[in-house]
Order: structure tokens, then C-alpha cells, then sequence
């Protein structure tokens, strides 16, 4: 999923500032799970801007809504009047929601999130980065686990001659982290896969992560003609 966080409401609040008529418009996937712009979210984050414009003397007017997916026009198009009567839209969903609503509408669209990244939960309320969206998988390689997104120096042959000797990253403070490097091990020694360690990653192709410019995936199958 992708992980995000609310930016701070003062934040929210001085990219209100010029507009008095606003569409408030979550997304109930992703941003919903990790509880950063789902209908409860848009729902508290209205009440408090309300609130401080109402003290700073200048109401404004809230629209309220959330849709299934933000990243689709298919769930955005019911939403089409609303959004065209708002001075502007404020997105509760992912950076990817706010770049389709403003593809589609002249209104200003302005983010209420900041976008972090791919997640797995972790725990309640704790979610982590696992995949950085690389473009060529290599997990079957390394036990299911990405040097990639979860080494911070995204070494492909490790560990390197940081890591501690409890295990931890070296770049994680107070040995926060595990080395992914060390979970690799730990995990191909538990699928008899050590041997996995003898091939030495050569240098990878980029072009297949976003370094390469921006991507788009095309299935031929999937186009309707015309
Ligand atoms: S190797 Fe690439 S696609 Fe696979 S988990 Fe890592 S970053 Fe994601
Ligand atoms: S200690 Fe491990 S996770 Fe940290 S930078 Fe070195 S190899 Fe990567």
C-alpha cells in the first residue's frame, strides 16, 4: 500500500488561505488504511479547519467526501459538479489523487498529505518500507526481503563493514533498524538457500526504476479502440 502522513494543519491552513468555498475529498484505500485521508480523516480535519477559520474571522464553507479510489476517474466522476462549484479542492488522497484530479479539472487541487512510500504493516499503527518500486524484482533471490528499499544504502551484495554486531544498521539510530542484509541471511538460511550468496549482484539496470524517467505500463490487451 502506499503510506502517507496528514501534513501539519498550519500547513493545511495557509493553503486554504485564499479560498472560502472548498471540496474536503479523501480516498478510502490505501490513505484510509493508514489512517491519513479517509472519510473519518477528511471528516476531523473539516471540523478543525472550520474551527480556525471561524477564529481567525473568515469562515469557510467544507464540502465533505471521500471516494473509492482518487488514482481513477472512474470514482472521480460523480464528484465532477461538486468539484466544478469549489473555488478548490483540498486532496486527502496520495500525491498520485492530487496529479489525476488536476489532470482532469481547472481547479486548484492542493495536497493534504504528504506521500512516503510503499508499506506493509508492521504492526497497529506502525507501517514500513519494503519495496521502492525498483521495476525488476529480484526477491526470489534474496529470501523475500529487498535490499533495495530496506538497506539504507540499497546494496545489492552486503552487508557492508557498517553493520553492528548485533545486527542493527549502522545507519539506523540507536539500532533501530535491523541490517537487511542480516535479515537476508537469517532468512535464506532458513529456505536452505545460502547459496544464493555466492552470486554477486552485478551492476543492475535502472532504467526500470523511476531514475529512468516516468514509467507507464501498457497492456494492449486491456485497450478499447478508438
Ligand atoms: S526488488 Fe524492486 S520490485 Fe522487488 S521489492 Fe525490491 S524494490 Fe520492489
Ligand atoms: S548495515 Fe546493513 S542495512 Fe545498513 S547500510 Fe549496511 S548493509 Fe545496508
Amino acid at each position: 500500500m502506499i503510506v502517507a502522513d496528514q501534513k501539519p494543519i498550519e500547513e493545511i491552513l495557509q493553503m486554504l488561505e485564499p479560498y472560502r468555498k472548498v471540496l474536503f475529498l479523501g480516498c478510502q484505500t490505501c490513505v484510509a488504511v493508514c489512517m491519513a485521508g479517509g472519510e473519518k480523516e477528511v471528516g476531523l480535519l473539516a471540523a478543525a479547519v472550520r474551527l480556525a477559520r471561524k477564529h481567525q474571522g473568515r469562515p469557510i464553507e467544507i464540502v465533505e467526501g471521500a471516494v473509492k479510489r482518487q488514482c481513477d476517474d472512474e470514482f472521480n466522476e460523480p464528484w465532477a459538479k461538486t468539484i466544478e462549484q469549489q473555488e478548490a479542492v483540498l486532496s486527502l488522497a496520495c500525491g498520485v489523487g492530487v496529479n489525476k484530479l488536476s489532470e482532469r479539472f481547472d481547479v486548484p487541487i492542493l495536497p493534504a498529505l504528504n506521500t512516503k512510500f510503499f508499506g506493509e504493516v508492521e504492526r497497529q499503527g506502525v507501517w514500513a518500507e519494503v519495496c521502492a518500486g525498483c521495476g525488476n524484482c529480484i526477491l526470489h533471490l534474496t529470501g523475500g526481503i529487498c535490499p533495495i528499499a530496506r538497506c539504507a544504502k540499497n546494496l545489492l551484495n552486503g552487508p557492508c563493514g557498517g553493520v553492528r554486531a548485533d545486527g542493527t544498521c549502522e545507519v539506523a539510530q540507536n539500532g533501530s533498524r535491523p541490517c537487511a542484509w542480516v535479515m537476508i541471511y537469517e532468512r535464506l538460511g532458513k529456505l536452505n538457500q545460502r547459496q544464493n550468496l555466492e552470486n554477486i549482484f552485478g551492476a543492475k539496470d535502472w532504467s526500470s526504476d523511476r531514475h529512468g524517467g516516468p514509467r507507464k505500463r501498457i497492456r494492449e490487451d486491456m485497450l478499447l479502440e478508438g
